[in-house]
């Protein structure tokens, strides 16, 4: 069956080794997605017209004619002016600060264009698509290098004027805490941000703790990824249990900020720590059903998000069609 006009959104997640484009259809429907190299594999820097070129290459692969696409929407893994439609910073891509998106990918791809930073994208995408499609009022925890996330309240994801809201990971958690990248103390990410992780499966190692991430763990435990330590955990290391255990009561401790703040329907935890499953959601419950009694909190509605890593490239396309009034 032929496709009518506007019926596509086109999604781009920018990432520092890799970025994606997918096609999508108001319902989520992936007509297509490919993964480009960031950079290019012929050594230059990553442009705007790279980004074009892919948006065109990936509609040319699938047949998507340039009248079906409605919109474009760019995911950036850093901070953005949706209003202006630029970059204010774009880590490991430092070409593209400054760039204004909205006008060359617009005038490019010959379609409205829309941008967000990567956070915002992938909670828009869970909203839209994932764990939290029937509910209006959804936090989100990504868990990773960093701790990002979002905050939706009536069906639409909120930033604030200072583009500052849901930014959980600078929730204070402990005031005597480790020093943060922000220049505070104690904020959720100095915890459980990879750094965060890394450097307490360190310290008990140093303490003298048998653990089996010794021996990958590299010089100065340099190597050591979060993902190791779930993993790890999974298999019974006592060290890397503890490590998740805290971690879940560290987490559990913000969200129950979040929950008297914004009284959510769902709390969804994404990043590649999640997939430690119980071992990182149990602590997170029950921390939240000891430590957040007023609220009385279904914790069974704190879930695992279910878009994974194409969570940026559902939400850029979910950016643009609500950037059509979609
Ligand atoms: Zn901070």
């Amino acid at each position: 069956m032929a496709r009518v006009k506007n019926q596509i959104a086109a999604g781009v997640d920018l990432g520092g080794t890799t970025f994606s484009v997918g096609l999508l259809t108001r319902e989520g429907e992936v007509v297509a997605h490919q993964q480009y190299d960031t950079p290019r594999s012929d050594g230059e820097p990553l442009s705007l017209e790279a980004i074009v070129a892919a948006v065109s290459g990936t509609m040319e692969s699938a047949t998507v004619k340039p009248h079906e696409l409605a919109a474009v929407g760019v995911g950036i893994p850093g901070p953005v002016d949706p209003e202006a439609g630029t970059i204010k910073q774009c880590p490991n891509m430092h070409e593209l600060d400054g760039v204004n998106v909205v006008e060359l990918v617009g005038e490019g791809v010959g379609a409205p264009a829309f941008i967000g930073n990567d956070a915002y994208c992938a909670t828009l995408a869970e909203l839209r698509y994932g764990a939290g499609r029937d509910v209006e009022r959804l936090v989100m925890f990504t868990l990773g290098t960093g701790v990002g996330g979002g905050i939706a309240l009536g069906d639409s994801v909120q930033r604030g004027p200072r583009q500052i809201m849901g930014e959980v990971g600078h929730i204070i958690v402990d005031p005597d805490g480790p020093p943060c990248g922000c220049g505070s103390y104690g904020c959720l990410e100095a915890i459980v941000g990879r750094d965060g992780i890394v450097g307490r499966v360190a310290l008990l190692m140093r303490e003298g703790r048998a653990s089996s991430l010794a021996e990958m763990s590299g010089e100065g435990h340099g190597l050591l990824t979060p993902k190791m330590v779930s993993e790890a955990a999974e298999a019974g290391d006592a060290v890397a249990c503890e490590v998740i255990e805290e971690t879940g009561y560290y987490v559990g401790i913000a969200l129950c900020d979040c929950i008297v703040l914004c009284d959510p329907d769902l709390i969804v935890i994404g990043g590649g720590i999640a997939a430690a499953g119980d071992l990182l959601f149990e602590p997170i419950r029950s921390t939240v059903r000891r430590r957040s009694m007023i609220s009385g909190f279904d914790t069974t509605k704190i879930v695992a998000a279910e878009l994974g890593s194409e969570a940026g490239m559902y939400g850029a396309a979910a950016l643009a069609w609500e950037g059509t009034g979609g």
